[in-house]
C-alpha cells in the first residue's frame, strides 16, 4: 500500500489519497469491475488516471456525456504535461479525426461520447485497441430514474460487449438505490464487481432555504458585497438571461449566461472564462456544470426550485471543491413548484400522444415529421432503434411521471423541513449515518457561516461588456 502512496506523491504530487480513491485504485489494479460513488470534488478522475500511469499499459477510454466536460478534463490532464490525451467529439474537424484515428493506440487517455463510440466505424477502431480500463464517467446518466438520463448511455452495455468486456470503472457522485441498480444491471455482471462509496456529505457546504417574495432584491442584497465566484441556477433559459441582464445593470460584476441555447463553442468560452476567473457569476441552467473542476465556487444559488434532490445535490455540490466554507441557497416562494408539475405533465402528454400515434399505426415511414414535436422526434428515433426499447418506453412513461412528481414533492418537503437539511439529504441517499456538525444548515443555526467574500484573482476581472473590475483584497468577512 505504501508503494501506491509513494507513487501518488511522485507522479501526482498529492500527499495522500482522499476517501475512496485508494480502494477504487486497488480494486482496478486487482482487475475487478468497479462502481465508485463519491461526492463531487472527491477526486474521481484520479481513480482512472492513477492505474494508467502505475501500470503503463494500453488505453484508458473514458465515456463522458458532455463536450464541455471532456474538454475541461483534457485541458486539466494536458496541464500536467500529458500529451497523449484526446477528446473525440463533434467539435473535431474531419482532418483532425482522420489524424487521430490513425494513431489511436498511441494515446493514453481517450475521452469520447457514447453516441460517437457506438458508431460502427468508431467501434471497429476501438476494437483494435488494448483497452486497459473502460471508464463510464457520470454513470448515473445510464439510468432513466437519474436526473441526467442520456438515452445514448443505454448503448454502453452492448458497446462494452462489442469491446469484449474490458475492465470497467463506473463513476458517479449521486446514485439513489434505483439509479445504482440500473448502473449495475447495464454494466456489470451480478455479484462480480466491487462497489466503493462513501458519505455524500459535503461538510463545507452550508444549506439554506430562503423563503423570499422578492428574489431580485434578495440577489442584489446578497451579491453586493461578494467578490467571489458563484453560480445561479434557473429552470429556464429565458429567466437566466433576464436575471443576468438585471444583475449586470445593477452590479459591477462579471456576469455570464450559460444554457443549452448558447452555441457549443460559445459555451466552451464562457466555461473557460468562469473557470479562469474572468467571469465571477454564471447565470445558468442545468446544462452547466457536470464534472466541472472549478475549485473556488463559494456559493450556488437556485433561483428556481430544483426538480429533484439529486439535481439539487449535484448542482449545489459544485460549491467548495477546495474544501473551504461555501454556501447553497435555494430561493423558494410557495407555488414555485407549479412550473415543474406543468413541465412534467407536458412531457407526459407528449409521450402519450406519441404512443397513440405509434399504436394506431398512424405513422407511415417518411411522414413522421409533420406530426411530431422536436422532443417527440427524438424519442421516436430512440424507439425505432429497437422493439425492446419501444416496449420499455411505453412501460416506463406512466411510471416515470409518478416518479418525477414524487421527486418534486421530495424537493418541496426539503424546503419546508423543520429538521436538519443535511440529515435529510443523507437519508435520501440512504447513507445511514447520523451527522452533527458546525455550520450545517439554516435549521441548525440561524447565522450564515463565516466565509471568504473577497478573493485575489491572478487575471484582471474582465467581462463581456461590463466595467472592468480588479479584485485585490483577500480577507475574511462575516456576511
Ligand atoms: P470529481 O470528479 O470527483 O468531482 P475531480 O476528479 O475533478 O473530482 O477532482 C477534484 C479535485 O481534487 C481536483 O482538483 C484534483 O486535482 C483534486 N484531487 C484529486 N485527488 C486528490 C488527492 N489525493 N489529494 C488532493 N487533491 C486531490
Ligand atoms: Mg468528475
Amino acid at each position: 500500500m505504501n508503494e501506491l502512496k509513494a507513487f501518488l506523491n511522485t507522479r501526482f504530487s498529492f500527499e495522500d489519497f482522499k476517501e475512496g480513491q485508494k480502494e477504487t485504485i486497488q480494486s482496478i489494479l486487482n482487475q475487478s469491475d468497479t462502481l465508485t460513488i463519491l461526492p463531487t470534488g472527491a477526486g474521481k478522475s484520479l481513480c482512472y488516471q492513477f492505474p494508467s500511469y502505475y501500470q503503463n499499459n494500453g488505453q484508458t477510454v473514458i465515456v463522458s456525456p458532455l463536450i464541455s466536460l471532456m474538454e475541461d478534463q483534457v485541458s486539466l490532464i494536458r496541464k500536467t504535461g500529458e500529451k497523449r490525451v484526446i477528446a473525440i467529439n463533434s467539435l473535431m474537424s474531419k482532418e483532425a479525426r482522420r489524424f487521430v484515428f490513425k494513431r489511436l493506440n498511441q494515446y493514453r487517455f481517450i475521452f469520447i461520447s457514447p453516441e460517437t463510440l457506438s458508431q460502427p466505424k468508431v467501434l471497429q477502431a476501438f476494437k483494435e485497441l488494448t483497452i486497459s480500463l473502460f471508464v463510464i464517467d457520470e454513470a448515473h446518466c445510464i439510468s432513466q430514474w437519474g436526473h441526467d438520463f442520456r438515452p445514448s448511455y443505454l448503448e454502453l452495455s452492448s458497446v462494452k460487449a462489442a469491446l469484449n468486456h474490458p475492465l470497467t470503472l463506473a463513476l458517479t457522485a449521486t446514485a439513489t438505490p434505483a439509479v445504482k441498480e440500473d448502473i449495475i444491471e447495464q454494466l456489470f455482471l451480478p455479484d462480480s464487481f466491487e462497489e466503493i462509496s462513501c458519505s455524500v456529505n459535503r461538510d463545507n457546504i452550508f444549506y439554506k432555504i430562503a423563503h423570499v417574495e422578492d428574489k431580485h432584491s434578495f440577489l442584489l442584497d446578497f451579491l453586493k458585497d461578494k467578490k467571489v465566484p458563484g453560480i445561479i441556477y434557473f429552470s429556464s433559459k429565458k429567466e437566466a438571461e433576464r436575471i443576468a441582464d438585471f444583475l449586470q445593470q445593477h452590479l459591477d460584476l462579471g456576469i455570464g449566461v450559460y444554457h443549452g441555447g448558447v452555441s457549443a463553442s460559445e459555451r466552451l468560452v464562457i466555461q473557460e472564462q468562469f473557470i479562469s476567473g474572468h467571469l465571477q457569476i454564471l447565470c445558468a441552467t442545468s446544462a452547466f456544470g457536470m464534472g466541472i473542476n472549478k475549485q473556488n465556487i463559494r456559493f450556488v444559488i437556485h433561483y428556481h426550485l430544483p426538480s429533484s434532490i439529486e439535481d439539487y445535490v449535484q448542482e449545489s455540490g459544485r460549491a467548495g471543491r477546495d474544501g473551504l466554507q461555501s454556501l447553497s441557497i435555494v430561493l423558494y416562494k410557495e407555488g414555485d413548484e407549479h412550473i415543474h408539475y406543468f413541465l412534467k405533465d407536458q412531457t407526459f402528454q407528449e409521450k402519450q400522444e406519441l404512443l397513440t400515434l405509434l399504436k394506431n399505426d398512424l405513422l407511415i415511414e417518411g411522414d413522421q415529421e409533420q406530426y411530431m414535436s422536436d422532443t417527440q422526434k427524438k424519442w421516436y428515433s430512440q424507439i425505432k432503434k429497437s422493439d425492446l426499447k419501444r416496449q420499455k418506453f411505453e412501460e416506463k412513461t406512466t411510471e416515470k411521471k409518478f416518479q418525477q412528481i414524487k421527486k418534486i414533492n421530495d424537493m418541496i418537503t426539503f424546503c419546508q423541513l423543520e429538521t436538519c437539511r443535511r440529515q435529510f439529504i443523507l437519508d435520501y441517499f440512504q447513507n445511514n449515518s447520523q451527522i452533527i456538525q458546525d455550520n450545517c444548515c439554516d435549521i441548525c443555526q440561524s447565522e450564515l457561516p463565516e466565509m471568504t467574500t473577497q478573493e485575489v484573482l491572478n487575471q484582471p476581472f474582465n467581462t463581456l461588456g461590463s466595467p472592468f473590475t480588479k479584485l485585490e483584497n483577500l480577507f475574511l468577512k462575516k456576511f
